[in-house]
């Protein structure tokens, strides 16, 4: 109760003690710092998931600064050669000022991933940005059709409806491609389910259809739980190793990720990086607000 409340004031505390605590859970402030870390990931058998931290711009010309940055880390980590794929957020390219806009700058981006032999996975935000986000996969998908994919969150009432309406998409040749998490944004009961079991029945019955279906499907948990249900499916469909594979968040639970190593998977690591890293680490430490102790305890030893 206590780290709830104080979870909620925390974008009142300092940038520098909150970075105390963020910088486990980002790569760097840097193109270079992620770079370095998935080069480290890429050597343990990892591969990896780059995001430019940014989101929600005021302003379309933040929108054209960012694309560039995602433009050069395209082209830079195809130079070196990093075993990855990119991650973007909607809302970083001005999906709420001008939709249109946004889907032109998301196109940009994924031409240059189609040249680059890469792929882009297209973020779930709020429930605000889901129609659009989902209309914009569509026409990416369309155009490009084996170098986009999309999260789709579990907690989402809407959302197995949202994965069968996509199904006219689907191929043999080129799969829908879904990256499966529970949701991070804090939703009406009216949108998303709330209870923490019904969260991880819906999060089943979402994997074990798109797994029925053969989509491609990136399944994002750290909860062992999830990952127990995903190995049964996965043994009772007998699916390739190739259709599927597990995600985690960069310095989440590292011994779970070596579990699932040591099993054979193909495992992917999502790798934040850069200098807008508050909101991201906000929302990661109110959806678990135990780890305001480490804040609190980083307040005393910072001084
Ligand atoms: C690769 C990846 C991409 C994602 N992309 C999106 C997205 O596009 N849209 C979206 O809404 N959500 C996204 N998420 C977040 C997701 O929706 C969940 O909020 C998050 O993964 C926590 O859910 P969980 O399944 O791990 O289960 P939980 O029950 O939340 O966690 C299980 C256990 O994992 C550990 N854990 C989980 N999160 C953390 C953390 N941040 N720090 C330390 N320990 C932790 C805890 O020990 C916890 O007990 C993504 C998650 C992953 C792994």
């Amino acid at each position: 109760m206590i780290n709830k409340l104080i979870a909620k004031m925390l974008p009142f505390f300092p940038e520098r003690i909150i970075w105390i605590f963020s910088k486990r859970y980002i790569s760097g402030k840097l193109l270079s710092d992620a770079l370095a870390e998935s080069r480290k990931l890429n050597q343990n058998g990892v591969v990896v998931t780059v995001d430019l931290l940014g989101e929600y711009i005021k302003n379309l010309s933040e929108a054209d600064r960012y694309k560039e940055q995602y433009i050069e880390l395209i082209k830079r980590f195809t130079e070196e050669k990093v075993d990855g794929n990119f991650s973007v957020k909607p809302s970083m390219f001005g999906l709420l000022i001008d939709k249109e806009i946004c889907y032109l700058n998301l196109r940009d981006i994924v031409e240059v991933a189609d040249r680059c032999n890469s792929f882009i996975k297209i973020d779930m935000e709020d429930s605000e940005c889901t129609s659009n986000e989902i209309e914009i996969f569509r026409r990416l998908k369309t155009e490009f059709p084996s170098r986009v994919g999309l999260v789709v969150q579990a907690y989402m009432r809407r959302t197995l409806d949202d994965v069968k309406s996509l199904l006219d998409l689907h191929n043999t040749e080129t799969p829908l491609n879904f990256r499966l998490c529970k949701g991070i944004y804090i939703e009406e009961e009216r949108i998303a389910y709330k209870g923490y079991q019904e969260i991880r029945d819906h999060y089943v019955e979402d994997l074990r259809f798109m797994l029925m279906n053969k989509i491609y499907v990136g399944i994002a948990t750290h909860d062992k739980y999830l990952l127990d249900k995903a190995y049964e499916i996965i043994d009772e469909l007998n699916v390739s190793k190739d259709k599927y594979e597990f995600q985690m968040l960069f310095g989440v639970a590292p011994k779970l990720r070596q579990s699932i190593i040591n099993r054979g998977h193909r495992l992917r690591v999502y790798v934040p990086y850069g200098k807008q890293w508050f909101g991201y680490s906000t929302r990661r430490l109110k959806e678990n607000p135990n780890m305001v102790w480490d804040i609190i305890k980083a307040m005393f030893v910072s001084r």
